[in-house]
C-alpha cells in the first residue's frame, strides 16, 4: 500500500493551513503529525491572542496577511468564528514614529488594503484609554483583527480530514 505522499510535521497554525491549502489543490494522501493533542498542541499557536496586521513593507506578506483575514473570516466551528474583525490601531507618540505611520499608510493602501490616518482626537474617539495629549495620531485598517487560532487550526483540521487528510495527534 503507497504511503503518504506528504508528511507535515507539526499542526500549529502554519501546519494545519498547509494541509488544507494542499488538499484544496487536491492533494489528499498527506499525514499530519504532532507531538500534542489537537487541536490545542501546546504550539506557540496555543499562545498567541492572535493579533492580525496586514501592514507590511513586503507586497508579499502583506497579501499573505490579506488572504489569511479573508479566510480565516469565512472559517468557524461549530458557529463559533475564527476571526474578530475589530480593525487595528497603531498609535504615534513621537513626530518621528508619525512620520513612520505616514510610510506604513502609503505602503498598505498602494498594496490595495484600506487604511485611514486618524487624527489624535480620531484614535481617542476608537479608544477611550488613549490620552489625547500624548497621542499625536494613529493608522486605522479596519480590516485588520484578532484570530481565534485554535479556533482557526480546529476549522482546517476538519476541512482537511474531510478531504482525506489523516492527522496523526500525539
Ligand atoms: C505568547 C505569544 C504571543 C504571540 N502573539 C502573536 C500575535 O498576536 N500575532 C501573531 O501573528 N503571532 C503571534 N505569535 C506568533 C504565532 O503564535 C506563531 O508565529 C505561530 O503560532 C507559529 O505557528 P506554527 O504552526 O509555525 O508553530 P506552532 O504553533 O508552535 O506549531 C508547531 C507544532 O509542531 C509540533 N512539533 C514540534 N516539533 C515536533 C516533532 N519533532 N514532532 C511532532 N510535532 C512537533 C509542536 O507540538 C507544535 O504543535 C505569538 C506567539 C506567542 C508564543
Amino acid at each position: 500500500m503507497a504511503g503518504p505522499r506528504v508528511v507535515i510535521i507539526g499542526a500549529g497554525v502554519v501546519g494545519a493551513a498547509l494541509a488544507d491549502e494542499i488538499s484544496a489543490r487536491g492533494w489528499t494522501e498527506v499525514t499530519v503529525v504532532d507531538q500534542g493533542p489537537l487541536p490545542a498542541t501546546g504550539g506557540s499557536t496555543s499562545h498567541a491572542p492572535g493579533l492580525v496586521f496586514q501592514t507590511n513593507s513586503s507586497k508579499t506578506m502583506a497579501e499573505l496577511a490579506r488572504y489569511t483575514v479573508e479566510k480565516f473570516c469565512s472559517l468557524e466551528v461549530d458557529g463559533k468564528p475564527c476571526f474578530l474583525q475589530v480593525g487595528g490601531l497603531e498609535v504615534a507618540t513621537t513626530p518621528e514614529r508619525l512620520t513612520e505611520l505616514r510610510r506604513r499608510h502609503g505602503w498598505v493602501t498602494a498594496w490595495g488594503i484600506e487604511a485611514q490616518l486618524l487624527t489624535p482626537e480620531e484614535c481617542v474617539e476608537r479608544h477611550a484609554l488613549l490620552d489625547v495629549e500624548k497621542v499625536l495620531g494613529g493608522l486605522l485598517v479596519p480590516t485588520d483583527g484578532l484570530a481565534k487560532a485554535v479556533l482557526a487550526v480546529e476549522a482546517q483540521i476538519r476541512r482537511a480530514t474531510e478531504r482525506g487528510v489523516t492527522f496523526l495527534a500525539r
